[in-house]
């Protein structure tokens, strides 16, 4: 049986709120039998297991991250030797995150600051990162509970498979009170997510719930 483990993955500025915040929101995942764990971006031991870790790390140190898929899948071959990958990372960064797959979306040539920001990103069966840059200008509670649903979010990213024909293969929900639907900005994700504490729906639980497995169970 293999243990299905999430490791979120810090920016050494972020403080014991958010951290608390991101963890709770990882804990969501403790029904489907997933342990979380936490480890600061610059513990190069830490990353050592991790799915990308090399890159997670990287991206969650840097002044000015961008986060494309190809980073969150890449694993050098001497990594591979030195040990095997098996925790899903999750790395949270204070500062704004750009979206480096949106290169068609900027001029030929554009510095890597054009691109679009993102909150955050989320890959099935890999990991993600995730900017709580917008929530630590939330004042209150909201702020917090806004890093515990971004990190759901994102999460569930990691273990839902896109469906043929939804919304371009994404695994994004249409559920109207589901976690898992797609979001437009932060005020929208505040508005339509946060406030009513939103969870995941009984289709992507089930659907989780039975990725979890499968990692588990090696099938
Ligand atoms: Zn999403
Ligand atoms: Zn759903």
């Amino acid at each position: 049986m293999n243990e299905v483990r999430v490791r979120l993955i810090f920016h050494d500025s972020l403080g014991t709120r958010e951290r608390l915040a991101a963890l709770s929101g990882a804990r969501a995942f403790a029904k489907f039998g997933v342990t979380c764990d936490c480890a600061g971006a610059c513990d190069r031991k830490a990353l050592r297991h991790v799915k990308a870790g090399a890159s997670l790390g990287r991206i969650v140190r840097a002044e000015n991250p961008v986060v494309r898929t190809e980073d969150l899948r890449y694993e050098p071959i001497w990594e591979f030797m030195l040990c095997p990958k098996t925790i899903y990372g999750m790395g949270v960064t204070p500062h704004p995150l750009r979206n480096g797959d949106a290169m068609d979306q900027v001029p030929e040539g554009a510095a890597t600051g054009e691109l679009p920001h993102t909150m955050g990103v989320g890959l099935i069966g890999a990991g993600g990162v995730l900017s709580v840059q917008r929530m630590l200008e939330t004042k209150g509670e909201l702020g917090e509970k806004a890093i515990s649903a971004a990190v759901r979010h994102e999460l569930g990213h990691v273990f839902l498979k896109g469906e043929k024909g939804r919304d371009h293969g994404s695994s994004h929900c249409t559920d109207e009170k589901c976690i898992m639907q797609a979001n437009e900005n932060y005020a929208d994700f505040l508005r339509r997510f946060v406030e009513p504490a939103l969870d995941f729906c009984r289709g992507c639980q089930g659907r989780i719930g039975a990725a979890v497995s499968r990692i588990r169970y090696g099938f």
